[in-house]
């Protein structure tokens, strides 16, 4: 029924795959996937760090239960811990932060008592549920998460934390400016401030505690890999312009035109690029261009950058129990998440470092954050800067004048050409409108053309998972069920026909 029906997919990250393996089953044989780079996988990947993999790109599994594709693909292929299989472990619901142990420094080279912090952790995450609220209720009364908050924190501190001596209430507000440095990163974003509070609540989260790949996320790529066609996939074959609503007499509606030359006529295309490349390249890689709403979509979603960097050490100069490691910068009371002079002080942006578990696995690793402008100015760095700033930073918060890493990696999304950036969040005045039209085929309902000729995948295309893996695979499946159902239901008899 499908078989001469010829779809080209853009991008081979998890969407354009899951995409691909969802057609192939059901019958579609002329599949081709263009891949810009020399690899699958996106924003999948894993590298090596010494003797240890590493997470170059995707991290965990968030909410690994049953609902979660990724959790349930990675089970089959038997890829997980089987720690992260038991039920206990899918049925924990936290809510998007997991209770990690944390250990405390600040910027004065004090190991602070985290429970002595536990008033703005307290007050922080309860203004983050609140934010979320608002997208059910509407009425929001500021523009941004970060602006709601620098409003509320003054008023509800005033109350709650009027028996509080001046220093110790100072110290609550700079943790709170490092909480928004940690959501800065959690969000893909340069500040809190670009967060739209109306949406911020669109994105949902699975009940599980998440989890990580022990051999590595690309593990998962190349079990779906294998399932595809061998020669299914043309990389380092990157896609300049597609062509719909051809005008010319050809016998496809679709041409997409790759940067060598190479024009392949199509039924469909299903388009995974990230919103970063989009918002870069949707001038030219659209022909004729975005209709506006869609535009304007893609303009109004954000991309932000969210930056790894991997520090191992001889030994640990952490608590053996410690999961997470947050530095407080105790002149930052004015709840700030962005960095006036960023050459001079762009590792303020920093919020800490997690620690890599287990250590028999890892040996003593941590991972450093850091988000938006600041973080792409890193990545014009050298790993030796890198280095010293990082190894600067951790002798001034601990106090101790020579502990040195003995190795150091960091990620460069933003200067990926094919991704600039890490993922997507809701920018302000965004609502789940954007989202639609995100994923909205064309040509649009109304025209008389064929239909579904340019379809869209990809993480920030999905209505509640946007910025995850999780998101991408759904995005995947959801376009391939609709050129599924499209020659199901409408043209059961009378697939487009041609040979790729
Ligand atoms: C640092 C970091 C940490 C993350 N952590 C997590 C996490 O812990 N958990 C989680 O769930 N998610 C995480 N994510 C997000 C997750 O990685 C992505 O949401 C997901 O991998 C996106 O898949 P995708 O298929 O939509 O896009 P991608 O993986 O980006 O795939 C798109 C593909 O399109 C290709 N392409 C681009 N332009 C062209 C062109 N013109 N022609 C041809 N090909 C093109 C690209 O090369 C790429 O291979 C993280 C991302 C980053 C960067």
């Amino acid at each position: 029924m499908s078989a001469n029906t010829k779809i080209v997919i853009i991008g081979c990250g998890i969407s354009g795959i899951s995409a691909a393996q969802r057609l192939v089953n059901a019958g579609f044989h002329h599949i081709r996937i263009l891949e810009a780079t020399e690899r699958s996988g996106g924003r999948i990947k894993t590298g090596r760090f010494g003797n240890s993999i590493v997470e170059i790109g995707a991290n965990w599994i968030h909410g690994p239960c049953e609902e979660n594709p990724v959790f349930c693909l990675a089970r089959r292929y038997g890829l997980l811990d089987p720690e992260a299989l038991t039920p206990e472990n899918q049925a924990m619901d936290v809510g998007g932060h997991p209770p990690w142990v944390p250990n405390v420094f600040s910027s004065s080279g004090q190991k602070l008592n985290a429970e002595d912090l536990y008033p703005a952790l307290k007050m922080f995450s309860e203004l983050l549920y609140e934010s979320s609220e608002f997208q059910s209720q509407g009425g929001e009364p500021w523009a941004s998460v970060g602006d709601f908050i620098r409003a509320e924190v003054p008023q509800r501190a005033a109350e709650k934390w009027k028996d509080t001596d001046a220093k110790a209430r100072s110290l609550q507000l700079c943790v709170i400016s490092s909480m928004l440095k940690v959501e800065c990163c959690v969000n893909g974003t340069h500040s809190m401030d670009e967060v739209g509070l109306g949406a911020y609540g669109l994105y949902k989260t699975l009940p599980g505690l998440d989890c990580t790949f022990p051999g590595g996320y690309e593990g998962l790529i190349k079990n779906l890999m294998s399932e595809l066609p061998s020669g299914i996939v043309t990389y380092n074959r990157p896609v300049r312009c597609v062509h719909w609503n051809n005008s010319e007499k050809r016998e496809n509606p679709v041409t997409v035109e790759c940067d060598d030359g190479e024009r392949i006529d199509a039924d469909h295309v299903i388009v995974t690029v990230p919103l970063g490349y989009l918002k870069k390249h949707h001038s030219t890689l659209f022909h004729p261009p975005l209709p506006l709403h869609k535009l304007h979509s893609v303009q109004r979603l954000g991309f932000g950058t969210n930056n790894k960097i991997y520090v191992e050490f001889d030994s640990p100069w952490w608590d053996a129990d410690c999961e997470v490691i947050y530095f407080v910068w105790e002149d930052e009371e004015d709840m700030v998440d962005q960095v006036p002079d960023i050459q001079r002080s762009w590792i303020k942006k920093l919020f800490g470092f997690t620690v890599l578990k287990p250590t028999e696995r890892y040996g003593h690793v941590l991972c450093g954050w850091i988000a938006g402008h600041e973080s792409e100015y890193m990545e014009t760095l050298s790993e030796q800067e890198v280095s010293h700033a990082i190894t600067q930073l951790i002798r001034r918060f601990t106090g101790n004048p020579i502990v040195t890493p003995r190795r150091v990696l960091r990620s460069q999304w933003f200067h990926d050409p094919w991704t600039r950036g890490s993922y997507s969040y809701p920018g302000k005045g965004c609502s789940v409108q954007d989202l639609e039209n995100m994923m909205e085929p064309l040509p649009v309902k109304a025209s008389q053309s064929q239909p579904l000729q340019v379809l869209f995948a990809g993480e920030a295309t999905h209505p509640h998972y946007y910025s995850t893996v999780h998101g991408a695979v759904l995005s995947g499946w959801r376009e391939a069920d609709r050129l599924i159902s499209h020659y199901s239901s409408v043209h059961p008899s009378e697939p487009p026909k041609s040979k790729l």
